[in-house]
Formats: C-alpha cells, sequence, structure tokens
C-alpha cells in the first residue's frame, strides 16, 4: 500500500494546514456558539479555489477524489480548525463529485460552470420516517408530469437549509419501491418556491451546519435535471464515498484536540514544581495513548483511500466502514482524554477543548454509526460481504 500524497496536490495539503489554524480555528468558536453557517470561511474556500477541487480536471478541478490520501488529509487538516467547515466542505464536494460521475456531458458542462463559479451544493437524503440504519426507503416521490418532476415530502437534517445555492433531492422516482431501480437525484436552485425551512435546528454539536428539515411543497424540476438513471446514487461505487470523507472530518476534531493539549500542557506550570504539566508521567502516558490512537486511525483511513484508488470504492466499502469506526471511536477517545490532560481550564468555552468534544460525539452518530459499522464489518467476515443498502 501507497499512502504518499500525490507531489501534484502537495500544495493543497499545505494550503489546508495554514488556511485552518490562521482562518478557520479563529472563526470557529464564534460559529459554534451562536450556531452561524460559516459564510466566511465558504467565500474564503471559493476564493481559494477549494470549492471546486472535485471537478474533473477538464472541467477546471484537480480530481482530488482520484487522489483519496490527498483529499482525506485536506479534510482533516481544516477540521482542525472548524469541524463544521470542513464538514459542510466535504458535503459540498462529494456532491459535485457525485453531479460530475453521473451526469450527462451536458450536465457536467452547466454544473460544472456552476461549482467553478463558487456555488454551493447540499444534498438531502434522511428522512425521519426510516432509518439509514436499516433498509433504505424513500418517502419522498417525484412523479413526472411532462416535462417537470413534481416533489412533495419532509426531509431532516438538510445541512446547509437556506445557505446553499443548490439543493440536491434523494427521491423515489415514480413509484417503482425497488431504489436500486428508482433512487433518483434532482437538483434545483434553492430559490425554487417550493422549497420551506422548518426552522428547528439547534443542536449540542455540529452547530454551524444549520441542519434544518425541509418540506418541499410541490417543487416543479425540469427533467433534464435528474442526474444519472435511477438508481445510479446508490450504486455501491458512488454511496460510500461519502462516509470515507466523514472519517475523516470526525477524526480531525480529535486531531484539533491532541494539538492543542500537548501545547496546553507544554505551557501550563503549578507550583510547588514550577514545571510544565508535560513532564509528569501520568499526563505523558495520556499522550502516548492519545498519539497512538490518532496515528492507528490515520493509518485506516489511508487505508480504505488506498483501497477506493486501487479497487474501486465498491470493492472498499468494508475497508471504509472500518475506517468510520476507528476514525469516530479515536476523536471520541482522544478529545476525552485531552480534556482529562487539560483539567478544569480545559472546560472554559474558550478553549476549544469542549467544542471538539461534542463535534467528536456526532462522528459516532453520522451514518454509518459506529453499531452500523461493526454489524456491516461482521457481515464481511460471517457473509463475505455486506449490502450498502442495509438488510
Ligand atoms: C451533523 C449532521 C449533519 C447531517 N447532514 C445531513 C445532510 O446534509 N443530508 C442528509 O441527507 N442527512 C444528513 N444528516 C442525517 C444523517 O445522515 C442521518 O439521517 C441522521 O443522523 C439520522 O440517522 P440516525 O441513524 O442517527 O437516527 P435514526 O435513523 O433515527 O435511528 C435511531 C437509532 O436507531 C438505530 N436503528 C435504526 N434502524 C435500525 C435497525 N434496523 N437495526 C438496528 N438499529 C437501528 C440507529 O442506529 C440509531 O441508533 C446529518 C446528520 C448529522 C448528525
Amino acid at each position: 500500500m501507497d499512502f504518499r500524497i500525490n507531489p501534484e496536490n502537495e500544495d493543497l495539503l499545505e494550503r489546508a494546514k495554514i488556511y485552518a489554524k490562521e482562518i478557520l480555528a479563529p472563526r470557529a468558536e464564534k460559529i459554534d456558539e451562536e450556531g452561524i453557517f460559516p459564510r466566511e470561511n465558504f467565500d474564503d474556500l471559493a476564493r481559494e479555489g477549494f470549492t471546486s477541487l472535485t471537478l474533473p480536471k477538464d472541467l477546471g478541478g484537480r480530481d482530488l477524489y482520484e487522489d483519496t490520501a490527498t483529499y482525506s488529509m485536506v479534510l482533516y487538516e481544516l477540521s482542525k480548525g472548524c469541524t463544521n467547515t470542513a464538514m459542510l466542505f466535504h458535503m459540498h464536494s462529494s456532491i459535485s463529485h457525485v453531479i460530475t460521475y453521473l451526469g450527462t456531458d451536458e450536465q457536467k458542462r452547466r454544473y460544472g460552470e456552476i461549482i467553478r463559479g463558487g456555488k454551493i451544493i447540499a444534498s438531502y437524503a434522511s428522512e425521519n420516517t426510516s432509518s439509514l440504519h436499516g433498509v433504505w426507503r424513500m418517502e419522498t416521490k417525484a412523479i413526472r408530469d411532462g416535462d417537470v418532476y413534481r416533489i412533495n415530502g419532509r426531509k431532516y437534517f438538510c445541512s446547509m437549509a437556506g445557505e446553499a445555492d443548490y439543493y440536491v433531492l434523494w427521491v423515489q422516482l415514480e413509484e417503482e419501491e425497488d431504489l436500486t431501480k428508482s433512487l433518483g437525484l434532482l437538483i434545483a436552485p434553492s430559490d425554487n418556491p417550493g422549497f420551506k425551512i422548518d426552522q428547528e435546528w439547534n443542536s449540542f454539536a455540529m452547530r454551524g451546519t444549520i441542519s434544518h428539515s425541509m418540506i418541499y411543497d410541490d417543487v416543479k424540476i425540469p427533467v433534464e435535471d435528474l442526474v444519472g438513471r435511477g438508481g445510479d446514487p446508490i450504486r455501491p461505487d458512488v454511496l460510500p464515498k461519502f462516509g470515507f470523507g466523514y472519517s475523516a472530518v470526525y477524526l480531525g476534531a480529535g486531531g484539533g484536540a491532541f494539538d492543542w493539549v500537548v501545547d496546553y500542557a507544554q505551557t501550563r506550570k503549578l507550583m510547588p514544581d514550577n514545571v510544565p504539566i508535560a513532564s509528569y508521567p501520568a499526563i505523558q502516558r495520556q499522550i502516548g495513548e492519545m498519539k497512538i490512537a490518532l496515528e492507528g486511525a490515520i493509518l485506516m483511513l489511508q487505508r480504505a483511500g488506498w483501497m477506493i484508488n486501487a479497487h474501486g470504492a465498491d470493492k472498499a466499502y468494508g475497508a471504509i466502514n472500518e475506517a468510520k469506526y476507528v476514525c469516530a471511536e479515536a476523536s471520541a477517545f482522544i478529545t476525552e482524554k485531552a480534556l482529562k490532560v487539560a483539567g478544569g481550564p480545559g472546560l472554559f468555552r474558550h478553549n476549544p477543548l469542549q467544542r471538539f468534544h461534542r463535534e467528536a460525539r456526532a462522528g459516532l452518530i453520522m451514518p454509518p454509526n459506529t453499531e452500523k459499522c461493526l454489524e456491516l464489518t461482521a457481515k464481511t467476515v460471517l457473509e463475505g460481504s455486506a449490502n450498502v443498502l442495509g438488510s
């Protein structure tokens, strides 16, 4: 396995590290505290060309989904600065990739131009009535009516609701229940009059994702804005890539907590010893545990990325689930340890540890959640494979 970053993309990783430290980190507390969309961060990312990185090269991007080592480490580094921004950046980048991966030449040109112009795209699949943990179902139907699809339904956890420029709607096309034939993606500008936002997002973690519920009230979308054929979005070479990025983003919360607490432990001195707390063996032991957990998770992440590149996302499904599990658990472990190492001051709101700790908790829950990852891993061991759509 080769985890080297493609030299052509090394600049991206360096820029992500600097950007996270100098720009994202100072803004992260306000985004979390006020639960606001990181608009300024997205303006900067667009200006720097980051919001079109996953477009193919012939559409002006850098095909970053083909370089999973760099893509995952860019997400990881951005997340150390602001986990919310990294998550939204991944959501936009993934759905941008899917549009150009599945779209017609005309759609690639049209949406490629829109994305290159800095527009942000959100993607809404989740519904309150059925779980991504079980068998996938879609209550939201798109019914063909001449040149348009008419859509009625309700989605929840709609990140960037009211903030993104375009929404991608995951719907069941016509009355075909089998999603491997009927799951469709429809794109519409966010000012379509049929979109109604139910402003209920006020969460304990990932507050800046602005994941309100969304009502589709007879939304009409032209048939030419259906991306791919029915069933394409749920193909095993498409869907698992979302989970790969979540792993990197949530591990970033652990990485951010680790960097902060190591620095803190080297500077915090207490009387009568008047030496940095990092010189105490009990603190060193905890730093050692955190470092090994972090490095182990990065390796699992890079292994999954290597598998995607070498064998395709469908063959890497098991490795992606294993990486998601290890990254989420490592992040939760590290952020908790970091709080213990810092002691009382780690709880202060102006210190980022409490924020990283809360964001890491969302990593355990975000699908595929840790239980689902274990279930899928066991199925791979016991039955030789696991179904991406649940069973
Ligand atoms: C910060 C954040 C942002 C998000 N943004 C988006 C977005 O932009 N777009 C989008 O589409 N979605 C988004 N989601 C939603 C996400 O993908 C899930 O749909 C959402 O978290 C609900 O799924 P759940 O498993 O957490 O809970 P539920 O589906 O309500 O399940 C509840 C519990 O029951 C368990 N369970 C359910 N069925 C079974 C079963 N058959 N067997 C065993 N256990 C079962 C689940 O594992 C879970 O523990 C976001 C989520 C978060 C946390």
